[in-house]
């Protein structure tokens, strides 16, 4: 049948040779798929049980991010999210009902914790907080009604290095499951699972996509029962993640490797420089004997990656803090630290009662890959202007 040209725009008879074999992974898009007949119509999550049926589940790009991300973390299965916040939201939605209770570290990053305040509390669901540093002393936390325990390690900002496997243990002793944020150690310098962790999320939006470009998460479980409820509220919470966002974060996983081991080598060299600045009076690194929990990294860490923070000594104003911020001239200020750029940010511990009493004397870093001798003549002629 000869087709109208209009028809051709649509259903073309014109195709590309085929066999092209290539080192990039192909970017697949998509909201509908095909299916054979109308007999093998269905819509299910589960993409490994059925084969593809819906974008929003994910296509073969999605998925192998997904696998490698699951293969990096040693776990079973991997849900790819449209964010690190979202995937933190995915986890309780897929866990959570009216009348639980949640324990989430007094350092866990602020949205996480606005979540379980502003919007878990909405649903019946009460979170408390404890001291990142509570260790097996968490078991008197634990409520009946417990059913998750969140952990992030090395804390936001605060830095406070956790005993994961003590807590994990008390966690399970009451029946509760276990939830980390593994974004700091991306996912490769600390085997959360070997550690008695359930549920892992990261923000990929950070070290996996290093470049500061997109925004994507992860969340991976060690079990079939943890796969089967999460695959449906990411179904129903609708957590579709862009297929060209999921390429760029294959691309960064090609060069993990060598980005970390480059941040990490910079960012310990600036710490111990800063350590020994006079106006500092706190390096919160948690490869430093003075970061809260060092104990912890040591043993359980593998490597460290390029996000600090520094405490300036106690005479020093909120005004000369902001300026050594402002002065910098190569790292910027702005959230979303892991890429290649260096950033400045300071906080006030003095809004928050519940971190520790640094006040507005504790600024963040983020440690790019710029040469780390320029950095620090960088964090040095604004130390100078202090004065
Ligand atoms: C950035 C971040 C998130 C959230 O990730 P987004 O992709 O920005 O939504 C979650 N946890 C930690 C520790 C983060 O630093």
């Amino acid at each position: 049948m000869a087709k109208n040209w209009k028809t051709k725009l649509i259903h073309p008879g014109a195709h590309a040779p085929e066999g092209f074999s290539s080192l990039a992974p192909a970017t697949y898009r998509g909201s509908t798929v095909l299916f054979p007949n109308a007999a093998a119509v269905e819509d299910t999550w589960d993409q490994h049980a059925v084969g593809y049926t819906y974008g929003l589940y994910g296509t073969p790009t999605t998925l192998e991010l997904a696998a490698r991300i699951c293969e990096l973390e040693n776990g079973y299965r991997t849900f790819i999210t449209p964010g690190g916040q979202a995937a933190i939201s995915l986890i309780s939605f897929a866990f959570l009902k009216m009348g639980d209770h949640i324990l989430v570290p007094e350092s866990i990053y602020y949205p996480n914790r606005k979540f379980s305040v502003e919007l878990l509390q909405r649903f019946g669901i009460e979170a408390s907080f404890y001291p990142p540093t509570v260790g097996a002393q968490i078991g008197s936390l634990l409520r009946e009604n417990t059913r998750l325990v969140w952990c992030e390690s090395p804390g936001s900002i605060s830095m406070e290095v956790q005993d994961v496997p003590a807590i994990a243990a008390a966690a399970h002793e009451h029946g509760a499951l276990v939830v980390l944020d593994n974004t700091w150690a991306a996912g490769v310098y600390f085997d959360a699972f070997a550690h008695g962790v359930d549920i892992t999320m990261q923000a990929l939006t950070k070290y996996v996509g290093g470049h500061s470009d997109f925004l994507l998460g992860s969340v991976t479980m060690r079990d079939d029962a943890a796969y089967q409820k999460i695959g449906l509220a990411h179904q129903l919470l609708g957590c579709a993640a862009s297929p060209d966002d999921c390429t760029l974060a294959l691309r960064g996983l090609k060069t993990l490797a060598v980005r970390l081991a480059a941040i990490e080598k910079s960012a310990f060299a600036l710490a111990q420089w800063l350590a020994a600045r006079p106006e500092i009076d706190l390096v919160l690194h948690p490869a430093m004997p003075s970061c809260p929990g060092h104990e912890f990294f040591k043993r359980d860490f593998t490597g460290s990656t390029g996000v600090f923070s520094i405490v300036f000594k106690s005479h020093l104003s909120k005004e000369q803090v902001h300026a050594f911020v402002n002065n910098l001239t190569l790292f910027k200020i702005g959230y979303s630290w892991a890429g290649v750029t260096s950033l400045a940010v300071a906080y006030d511990f003095g809004s928050r009662p519940s971190r520790p009493d640094y006040g507005h004397r504790i600024v963040r870093l983020n440690i790019g890959l710029e040469d780390a001798s320029d950095l620090q003549a960088d964090l040095a002629q604004s130390l100078e202007k202090m004065k």
